[in-house]
């Protein structure tokens, strides 16, 4: 026999008739598959009038509190679109509403608010809900289902907990937590639910995404076989990216981590890529300074930044990502490339430690929950390059990671090197050299992109890795001795002149044709009896010269992006060309000394 089902029945100014009462029990009966209900009646002047029937955790409101909860919430609606004539829009909108204003009568599964604190709530009486759940709570605040235990649920707020206490109520939305994405969304500055926070007026939004939805399977996909070009001369040539792959940048603290990330969105112009900058927990100071970058440069006009900054609170850092992420699935899947930029997750992790801890998860290595592995990898395995069938499209990740004292081997960094497909390691010590970008080639792998890398590239490229690391043994092995022979001098003259070469400033990405040139003219011994000071100037001298007197060259070389022996022989000859009109320069300004 089924247990006595109990509700209770709140109304106010006028009672409910025997006859409606007789319908309530219906209903509910029809809800609770049983007969037997046990309808307790109070009078509560609370809710203005009409009357809300309970029964366990749900509800059903027929009252005046309701009917102006829901037409307040109509209204916070249409109030974000406003425009210029909100008013009036609003007005006429109210009175439509008021004349046809049907009250939905859904049942609601609601809770109560047991514990508050730090961007948490915890929930009591919500029996059914699923991971990710938008909770409403009785102030307009919005929070995510986010720790489901058996005889509570933790919410994580988006908003401001002031107006929430013990005992406030919390209603299920049956909604997942997302963002608003559309093409309206390029060249604005978001936070990380979506609400536009550079004073540019409203954002007209195309759909709605789930901030964590489920990453594309194995048959959905293909492998990488597109370039991503960076346009920075070290990691195109040695740890080249290509779409649809993840990359990680990792570094100690100020090793110019960002510029790399906001350098690469700056070679993205004009090469069809939409670019998604994602700050977690960054200083809003240094947000704005890349903001006023990414304009100056014109990167602004492809590109959005998502924005979560130190003062946030660790829900919103935490979300971040993952609302850039459905931004950018919301491109993919329409087959453009896309290029994400998290910015870092090293404060992603420290966020989600705050998050976990607060939600009374038990804390591991370092202090961080069992699952921050997983934290990550449902991340990033969310870029990928579509397979044809499905557009083509792609997400091409750079995940940057902060270290300590270039300790690569604690968690957060072991975890995240080995979800991605390669790292470009920066280090301090390079970096106050001077060798900026500070990129150690050493430990800096791409494990993927070589199969993306155009064939100039490839031939160019040649064994600029291995000279290098020949380089940097030999240098330390001959710092104290004086008389080297030939052999050596030379290798560390060539090699002197390859770390000049790479050297690069910010905000000047090279073309893959320069690129290509750049490294055929070094691979030919032309630049080794070039004093090391000269070589910046000469560098852009010689790649001027290109651009102006050999165009048929670079042509040649972004039609075909191939490099035959036969345009080798061209460039060197170029080189060679370059060189004699130098030496004549050189040699009539000595002339002109004289005089
Ligand atoms: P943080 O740890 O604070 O996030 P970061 O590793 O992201 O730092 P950046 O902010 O990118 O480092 O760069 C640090 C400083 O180094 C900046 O002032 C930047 O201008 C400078 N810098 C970075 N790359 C270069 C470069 N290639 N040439 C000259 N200066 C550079
Ligand atoms: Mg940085």
């Amino acid at each position: 026999m089924s247990e006595k089902l109990k509700a209770i029945l709140r109304y106010a100014n006028t009672a409910p008739s025997p006859e409606q009462i007789c319908k309530i029990k219906t209903v509910l009966s029809n809800k609770f598959d049983t007969t037997e209900i046990e309808l307790e009646v109070h009078e509560d002047s609370s809710i203005g009038g009409g009357f809300i029937v309970s029964c366990g955790n749900f509800e059903y409101d027929w009252s005046d509190l309701g009917r102006a909860r829901q037409l307040r919430s109509e209204l916070s609606k249409h109030g974000r679109k406003s425009g210029d004539n909100a008013t009036d829009r609003i007005i006429g909108m109210l009175k439509n509403k008021v004349e046809n204003f049907t009250l939905e009568v859904s049942d609601r599964e609601v809770g109560t608010v047991e514990w508050v604190g730090d961007g948490i709530a915890n929930v009591k009486g919500i029996e059914h809900t699923f991971y990710g759940e938008i909770i409403e709570f009785e102030d307009g605040t919005r929070g995510m289902a986010q720790d489901i235990r058996e005889d509570h649920i933790g919410c994580i707020l988006f908003g401001n907990d002031t107006g929430i206490r013990q005992g406030t109520r919390a209603v299920r939305t049956y909604k997942e937590a997302g963002i608003p994405v559309g093409e309206a969304f390029i060249g604005r500055v978001i936070d990380a639910l979506g609400a536009p926070i550079d004073g540019l007026g409203d954002i007209k939004e195309s759909g709605y995404r789930a901030a964590n939805e489920p990453a594309p399977g194995i048959i959905e996909r293909q492998s990488v076989n597109e370039p991503m070009e960076t346009g920075i001369l070290s990691i195109d040539t040695m740890f080249p990216i290509g779409r649809g792959q993840r990359e990680l940048i990792i570094g100690d603290r100020q090793t110019g981590k960002t510029s790399i990330a906001i350098d690469t969105i700056i070679n993205q112009k004009g090469k069809d890529v939409i670019c998604i900058y994602v700050a977690i927990g960054q200083k809003a100071s240094t947000v704005a300074k890349i903001v006023q970058t990414l304009k100056k440069t014109g990167a602004m006009d492809y590109s959005i930044v998502v924005c979560s900054t130190a003062s946030d609170r660790a829900p919103l850092q935490y979300i971040a990502p993952y609302s850039g992420t459905a931004m950018a699935e919301y491109f993919m899947h329409q087959g453009k490339a896309v290029l994400i930029v998290y910015d870092d997750l090293s404060k992603h992790a420290v966020a989600y430690r705050a998050l976990s801890l607060l939600l009374e998860r038990s804390p591991g290595r370092e202090a961080y929950p069992g699952d921050v592995f997983y934290l990550h990898s449902r991340l990033l395995e969310r870029s990928s390059k579509l397979s044809s069938e499905l557009g083509g499209g792609s997400i091409t990740a750079l995940p940057i990671i902060e270290t300590q004292a270039g300790d690569v081997s604690s968690y957060i960094p072991t975890n995240v090197i080995s979800i991605t497909d390669g790292q470009i390691f920066l280090e301090s010590d390079l970096f106050f050299e001077g060798m900026r970008p500070a990129v150690n080639v050493g430990l800096s792998v791409s494990r993927v992109g070589s199969a993306a890398q155009t064939k100039a590239m490839k031939k160019a490229a040649g064994s600029i890795r291995v000279d290098l690391a020949q380089y940097r043994e030999m240098a330390v092995f001959t710092q104290f001795s004086s008389d080297l022979d030939e052999t050596t001098k030379k290798q560390l003259a060539h090699g002197t002149v390859l770390m000049e070469l790479l050297k690069q400033p910010l905000e000047h990405p090279i073309a893959m044709h320069e690129q290509v040139i750049i490294l055929v003219a070094v691979g030919s011994g032309r630049l080794d009896m070039i004093p090391v000071g000269q070589i910046k100037s000469y560098k852009e001298r010689l790649l001027a010269y290109f651009n102006t007197e050999q165009g048929e060259i670079c042509q040649e070389l972004i039609k075909s992006r191939d490099l035959s022996e036969q345009l080798r022989h061209k460039i060197i000859e170029a080189v060679d060309s370059f060189n004699d009109l130098e030496n004549k320069k050189l040699k009539e300004e000595i002339e002109h000394m004289k005089n």
